[in-house]
Formats: structure tokens, C-alpha cells, sequence
């Protein structure tokens, strides 16, 4: 695939070099420009929400980038990538939303703001969780298929071509999909 990783704040290196490594064509998406090339897959990775939320504002890369999802491209989101997408984030509406899930930030507290676990994916099984800061999947609408699950709670989702995760494989080296 032509995979285009959004390169703008955040853990971008370390998706570019796991889907490098699964073999996949990849490139930066660091202004509306980048969006013009031809893609497969957008790529949203960990990181700040709020300040990738704003940059991509200030960047006038909103309205291209969700058009590009809308006609139906490829999405692989982490983490915050996953709160950009959610259409309800802390109880309110996220107007970005594209999933059907209601997220709630930094949901899994103090001691367990950063922690690693092991389960399984479809396809893929024990495979490492790291969480760091992670959002909580508090719900997800029945078309949303769950990919896993920590403490009763989904932590993995697919929406359509929307895959999302609110803990961290990148930082395994590899792709899950
Ligand atoms: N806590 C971050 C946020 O709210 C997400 C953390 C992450 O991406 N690792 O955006």
C-alpha cells in the first residue's frame, strides 16, 4: 500500500518505519499538499489530540484530510489518532468524528496512565499493549467490530476502513491489520 503517516506532532517516526517494515510505500503528510499524491492508507498517530487537532486547523488540513476519508480511503489511527476520530470524546460531540465510539482521555488513571498488557488481535495473538496515556473506548455502536479488549473495555475497533487503537504497536514494529 501507499501509505501517507501524518507527520505533524507525535509518534509519527515509529509508524513510518512499521509499516516500512511490513513493506508498504510510505510518505509525510506534513501540509495539505502532501494529500495530493496518490494513497491507500492515512495514517493518524499517537500524541497530543488537542495540539494535533489545532495544527491540523492552523494547517488548513482538516477539510482535506477528512475529505479523503470520507471518499473512502484507508485509516490505521493510535491513540490520540483514535480521539481525532472518535464522534464522542470527554461527553461531547466530536464534529471530526468518524467512529462510532465514545472515548474518554487519559480514562485509565494515575498508576495506570502508562502500562503494558498482553492480548489478543484477530489474526495476531499475544501481542504487546502498551498504553501511555491512553484513552478508554467507554462504548462503541453495534456496527463497530471490537478487535480487543482490556478489563471489559474495547481497546481495538473497525469501523469500515477506519482501524483504530487506543494503546501504542507501532512501538512493536508492526502493523495490525
Ligand atoms: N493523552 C493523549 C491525548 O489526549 C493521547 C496519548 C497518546 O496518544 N499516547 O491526546
Amino acid at each position: 500500500m501507499r501509505v501517507g503517516v501524518l507527520a505533524i506532532q507525535g509518534a509519527f517516526i515509529e509508524h513510518e518505519q512499521a509499516f516500512e517494515r511490513a513493506g508498504h510505500i510510505v510518505s509525510e503528510i506534513r501540509q495539505a499538499r502532501d494529500l495530493e499524491t496518490s494513497l491507500d492508507m492515512l495514517v493518524f498517530p499517537g500524541g497530543e489530540s488537542t495540539v494535533q487537532r489545532k495544527l491540523l486547523r492552523d494547517l488548513e488540513m482538516i477539510e482535506p484530510i477528512w475529505q479523503r476519508i470520507d471518499a473512502g480511503i484507508g485509516v490505521y489511527a493510535t491513540c490520540a489518532g483514535l480521539i481525532l476520530l472518535a464522534n464522542e470524546v470527554d461527553g461531547q460531540p466530536n464534529e471530526l468524528g468518524r467512529l462510532s465510539v465514545c472515548v474518554q482521555r487519559n480514562a485509565y488513571g494515575r498508576q495506570l496512565g502508562s502500562f503494558q498488557t498482553q492480548g489478543d488481535l484477530p489474526g495476531h495473538p499475544n501481542v504487546i499493549m502498551t498504553f501511555i496515556r491512553a484513552p478508554r473506548i467507554l462504548s462503541a455502536d453495534k456496527n463497530v467490530e471490537i478487535l480487543s479488549t482490556f478489563n471489559g473495555y474495547p481497546t481495538a475497533v473497525r469501523q469500515g476502513k477506519i482501524t483504530a487503537f487506543a494503546y501504542h504497536p507501532e512501538l512493536n514494529g508492526e502493523i495490525y491489520l
